[in-house]
């Protein structure tokens, strides 16, 4: 089948798919905002979500109160809150079920997926690529899509191609199971921390990235510190939990914080990356049209202002509020 078309029912598939495992959190998601920059960001945010048909809306700290009763909100603490984006029918994908649905699609549309088989170089004729050694042998093919995030570097090295990205890691913690408290995602950005109960009980707590390039997986304390110190004052309710398990990953990061999704300098390799912290929600969108992009050799619509030479060029995107980094 072509690829453009098993991008296509790939991505139809997927709604039926996140049906089964989007946890639309009771009280949906809100953006706290804690200084009078965040106030007027979110509040352009919202007029332009609101333009394109989604039914958010700022609220003030009193309504913030009301959906989230342990929230601290008293005016005289560091960072009062001053406000929220609130998006009420948000919530969370379960995000390693989305992979499986994925897989299970993929497989039955006739897609090879070799696991355990890291790729070890990517062999070129000249400008053009002709196959890639990997620990399992080698295969032969005209065209590669590189899809590799955190090490995206590495593997486009193989090839010869530098990147503008810098690979640094992003960890995230749940505490221990508690009863319902909490039935709206928080996201704290000034203070660089965000929070949501599962449907386990347990807080998934998450923050900003380590301030240094790194491929480590582990995770700095240091952030770690930073995180859990920012949501004890905001929530302080939580000081005294446990927390079970923490785990880290590698995010890749352009200059402009938007993603790369194109061509590259060696004919027959594609790539699609720099989707930071923020590429989970992307998958389906950035997946079809780089599938397009892929089997029409040329960048599809929507991925033009997208391209590996926007740095060479000076063309970066001024688009923060819709960047593929959230913190
Ligand atoms: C702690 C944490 C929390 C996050 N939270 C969110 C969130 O709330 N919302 C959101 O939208 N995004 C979030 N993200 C970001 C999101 O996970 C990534 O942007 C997304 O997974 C990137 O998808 P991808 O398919 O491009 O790459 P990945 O899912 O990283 O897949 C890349 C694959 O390439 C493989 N690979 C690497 N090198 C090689 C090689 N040499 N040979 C073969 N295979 C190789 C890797 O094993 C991996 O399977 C979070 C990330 C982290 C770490």
């Amino acid at each position: 089948m072509a690829i453009y078309e098993l991008a296509r029912s790939l991505y139809e598939g997927l709604s039926q798919e996140l049906n089964y495992n989007m946890m639309f959190s009771p009280r949906g998601v809100m953006m706290l905002c804690q200084t009078q920059h965040e106030l007027r960001a979110f509040q352009r945010t919202a007029h332009a979500n609101r333009l394109a048909g989604l039914d958010c809306r700022m609220i003030t700290s009193a309504e913030v109160k009301e959906i989230v009763p342990i929230i601290n909100d008293d005016a005289n603490c560091r960072y009062p809150i001053l406000g929220a984006f609130w998006q009420p029918r948000g919530g969370t994908g379960r995000h390693d079920a989305v992979a499986w649905g994925y897989a299970r699609g993929a497989d039955a549309l006739g897609v090879d997926i070799i696991q355990n088989c890291e790729v070890t170089s990517i062999m070129r004729d000249g400008d053009h690529v002709t196959g890639l050694q990997t620990t399992r042998g080698e295969i032969k093919t005209k065209k590669i899509g590189v899809v590799t995030a955190g090490n995206v570097s590495t593997v486009m090295d193989m090839a010869g191609v530098r990147m503008p990205i810098e690979s640094q890691c992003l960890q995230a913690l749940v505490s221990e199971p508690i009863k319902p408290v909490l039935g709206c995602v928080v996201m704290a950005n000034t203070v660089h921390g965000y929070i949501s109960q599962s449907d386990k009980g347990e807080l998934v707590i998450g923050g900003g990235t380590d301030g240094y390039n790194n491929y480590s997986q582990r995770g700095s304390f240091p952030a770690l510190e930073h995180m859990v110190t920012a949501l004890v004052e905001t929530f302080p309710i939580i000081s005294r939990l446990r927390m079970l398990r923490q785990w880290g990953g590698i995010v890749d990061m352009t200059g402009d914080r938007s993603p790369v999704i194109g061509k590259t300098p060696v004919e027959g390799l594609y790539v699609n990356c720099g989707w930071g912290t923020g590429g989970f929600k992307a998958i389906p969108g950035s997946g079809f049209v780089f599938a397009d992009t892929l089997a029409n050799d040329r960048p599809h619509p929507i991925a033009e202002p997208f391209s590996l030479n926007r740095f060479s060029e000076g063309r970066l995107i001024d688009e923060s509020v819709s960047a593929a980094v959230a913190h």
